[in-house]
């Protein structure tokens, strides 16, 4: 009898580990320059004080383990290092127009029948390039509280049937509030489908719980879930389980790169990056040139390079493992392809 009752509970325990892990590493994740050099043997110089203060550092362990120590040319630590490139000026604060197109506070339109939504400001890890990397969180009142206006256009517009859970990262939020939020949207009719923003499965994949999984298969709505790789580097063992496990709930899988000087401008990464997605059910998605975010100049690459590029995997891959190469242009009505 005691030994069934100390299974149950260590069984318990288990399932509350497994829940947590996740928020664990959010905990523990690295936040400063200094101890990322420390944690991967590079100079302190490798780091810029000024970058760093103008986007802090989030790199949690499991993205770390990935990272070759000692190597200031390793495609993820790239992503995430303030690197004193990130001084240089030009650029802007909202490239891709953003704040222009609020219908309420943190629910953005841009494209017919798609509206997304700053689900938070949290993240799985900071990348330099990220678009949103000076968005004023704070200023667009994002959380529950904003919630039932999202849900009063949705309903007032009808026209409006995909909602896109940004952020931030969507599955930042812990389950419970999530799936408040997904049965919010489900409990709209003219709501086809939800589609999720995440590189939390990429990052930290002990993220994709039973629970969540669970939860995305109780949607009424389809569910998409785009995931954002970058490079092959960042897919081991661990992130295989998260997708297989997205798999299992009967979400579409695709994926988003962003194209990026020093990370994946390569034929060869990029092929074997999307040859590996497709491998696990991921259909590549988008390959986007980059948004001339403030800080993040030094990863653009030039148009032409970019074609060179699309058109070599366009000869090497199935058709269905080559993404579209796109560029956000502010104003126009979709995505602009290249
Ligand atoms: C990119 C984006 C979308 C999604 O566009 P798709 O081409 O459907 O992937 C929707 N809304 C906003 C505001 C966007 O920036
Ligand atoms: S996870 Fe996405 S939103 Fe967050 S910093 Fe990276 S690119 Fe930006």
């Amino acid at each position: 009898m005691e030994k069934i009752l100390l299974t149950e509970r260590n069984s318990v325990e288990a399932t509350l580990a497994a829940k947590s892990r996740w928020q664990h590493s959010l905990r523990t994740a690295v936040r400063s320059g200094i101890e990322l050099c420390r944690r991967l043997d590079l100079p302190p110089e490798a780091v810029s004080p000024s970058a760093e203060k103008d986007f802090p550092v989030f790199v949690p362990e499991e993205y770390l383990q990935r990272i070759r120590p000692g190597d200031l040319t390793d495609p993820l630590l790239r992503q995430v290092l303030p690197a004193p490139d990130e001084t240089l000026p030009g650029g802007q604060l909202d490239p891709v127009g953003d704040l222009q197109v609020q219908r309420t506070a943190g629910m953005l339109q841009k494209y017919a029948g798609r509206a997304l939504v700053i689900t938070t400001g949290a993240c799985a890890i900071h990348c330099r390039y990220c678009f949103r990397r000076h968005f004023p969180y704070s200023q667009v009142a994002v959380g529950p509280a904003t919630w039932a206006h999202w849900m009063d256009q949705l309903q007032a517009d009808p026209s409006i049937d995909e909602v896109i859970l940004s952020g931030g990262d969507p599955l930042s939020l812990v389950d419970g509030q999530l799936q408040r939020l997904l049965a919010a949207i489900d409990a709209v009719p003219t709501v086809r489908r939800i589609r999720i923003h995440t590189r939390f499965p990429v990052v930290i994949p002990s993220r994709v719980t039973e629970e969540l999984i669970e939860l995305l298969r109780a949607s009424r709505a389809a569910v998409y879930c785009v995931l954002h790789v970058n490079h092959g580097q960042e897919i081991d063992d661990a992130v295989r389980a998260a997708i297989v496990g997205i798999r299992r709930s009967g979400a579409v899988l695709l994926n988003q790169s962003v194209l990026l000087r020093g990370v994946n401008d390569d034929v060869e990464v990029l092929a074997s990056l999307n040859r590996e997605l497709v491998d696990m059910g991921v259909l590549p998605y988008y390959l986007h040139q980059l948004d001339p975010v403030r800080g993040a100049l030094h990863f653009e690459v030039g148009d032409d390079r970019a074609r060179e590029i699309w058109n070599e995997l366009v000869r090497q891959l199935p058709g269905y493992a080559v993404p579209r190469l796109v560029r956000e242009v502010p104003g126009e009505p979709s995505k602009t392809p290249l």
